[in-house]
């Protein structure tokens, strides 16, 4: 087989591994990047936080982002039972921006690999990783070129950022399960024809709760161009159960049930089939080992509600680069203390308000009558993604959040 060197090879070119590449060039590693599939191609995860346009800038993107003209962002909106709250997440406690966008990953996925590529990364599409060997020195890793030829990779490092189909959790039995029940969710685009008029803020994520079920609820995620990405989430055997037909069919009648959603869609046009992900909630026994560590949803994916996944794609991305920047000027480094560690505090943070959110609790919070606005600013901030920032109480200290849902059950 013929074989090729570089010093870092990321598998996979979603957020993840472009915002690491971007990073990792400008610290003047040699990058090489494999993806598995032709850009532009559909993906999901489609509303950004806040605290990702700090990694788009450090990683030299953000300018290419703004240009492209996505639908600005500056909160989130939640509706339950004909009652709305507002987040504005430039009303938070934590500092940093305030502000990110609504974008169709096509698009975004497309730019960002480019831009890695403008900066000297070097980009293959179509070439797909198939196995890799730690053993020695360096790892050597397995290719797929686009005529179904093989070759190989031997790399100082890999980064898998292969996302859902996690690469190496599976080519190295690192899965384990993620404690959450098996949900789905069935999506589309549509255009969404709501008037301009008519009260609907574009630049916020709208998430509806379903009017019986506190564990079902939809995204509204509005685009620039006219367009909504709409979605519904609940258990897999919930989504099943619902209306019979195509998945386009299951989704407009579980719109139908929510009477909101469904006066707010009334003039919408279905331009394209819906599909289908379930069981996308994912874990594993170890975020790095000898030569690899995992990025973004390659480790561990929660859940859709709070938008949360690219945000911890990014900082993962961030976390690997600084580990990897110093590995190569020559120190030692401790990947469980600077990677696993400080990765894992946010996803916890956010895992713990996905809990809530699902048994109710949170929900109860941000509904309640009654809204300490010091409270609602430390919340505020980890819907904008500042789920690192220790100073926030509610980053802090695991406990906070319950006893806020005890005051609140009442
Ligand atoms: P991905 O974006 O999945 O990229 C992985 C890439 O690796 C792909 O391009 C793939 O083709 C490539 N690849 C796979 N296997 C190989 C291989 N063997 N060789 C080479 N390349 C390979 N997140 C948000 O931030 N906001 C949201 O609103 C949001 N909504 C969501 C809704 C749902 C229903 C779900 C399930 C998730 C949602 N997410 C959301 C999460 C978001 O989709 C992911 O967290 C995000 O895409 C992760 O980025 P990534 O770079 O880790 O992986």
């Amino acid at each position: 087989l013929r074989r090729e060197k570089t010093d870092l090879l990321i598998i996979g070119a979603g957020p993840a591994g472009s915002v690491a590449a971007g990073l990792l060039r400008r610290q003047g590693n040699e990058v090489l990047m494999l993806e598995k599939q032709q850009f532009p191609r559909f993906s999901i995860g489609e509303s950004l936080l806040p605290q990702s346009m700090e990694y788009l800038e450090a990683a030299g993107m953000l300018r290419a982002v703004v240009e492209a003209g996505f639908q600005y962002k500056n909160g989130a909106a939640f509706a339950r039972a004909g009652r709305h709250t507002i987040f504005d997440f430039r009303d938070k406690f934590s500092s940093g921006w305030g502000t990110t966008y609504q974008v169709q990953r096509a698009t975004f996925d497309e730019i960002l690999a480019r831009e890695a590529e403008r900066m000297g990364a070097t980009l293959r599409f179509r070439h797909e990783v198939l196995a890799l060997d730690l053993e020695g020195e360096r790892a050597l890793v397995r290719v797929r070129d686009p005529e179904g030829g093989e070759y190989e990779v031997e790399a100082g490092f890999v980064l898998d950022a292969s996302g859902f189909a996690r690469v190496l959790p599976r080519l190295l039995d690192l899965e384990t399960p993620s404690g959450f029940p098996v949900r789905g969710a069935i999506f589309t685009h549509v255009r969404d024809n709501i008037p301009a008029d008519g009260g609907f803020d574009r630049n916020k994520i709208l998430i509806s709760v379903h009017p019986d079920r506190q564990d079902v609820w939809y995204w509204t995620i509005p685009f620039s161009n006219g367009t909504c990405s709409l979605g519904v989430v609940a258990e897999a055997a919930y989504l099943e159960s619902q209306a019979a037909g195509d998945d386009n069919t299951r989704l407009k009648a579980m719109v139908a049930q929510e009477p909101g959603l469904a006066r707010l869609l009334d003039k919408a046009e279905w331009t394209m089939p819906a599909r289908r992900l379930v069981g996308y909630s994912a874990n594993v026994k170890s975020l790095w080992g000898r030569h690899y560590a995992l990025l973004g949803n390659a480790g561990e994916f929660l859940d859709p509600v709070f938008s949360s996944g690219v945000t911890i794609a990014f900082k993962s991305a961030a976390l690997a680069a600084d580990c990897l920047r110093r590995r190569f000027a020559g120190e030692n480094v401790n990947w469980d203390t600077e990677y696993e560690r400080p990765l894992r505090l946010g996803v916890s943070t956010f895992r713990r308000f996905v809990d809530s959110w699902y048994a109710g609790g949170f929900q109860n919070i941000i509904f309640h009558p009654r809204q300490n606005p010091d409270i609602r600013r430390m919340i505020c901030a980890i819907l904008a993604g500042y789920a690192w920032d220790t100073n926030n109480p509610y980053v802090a200290e695991g406990r906070r959040l319950a006893v806020l849902e005890e005051l609140c059950s009442a």
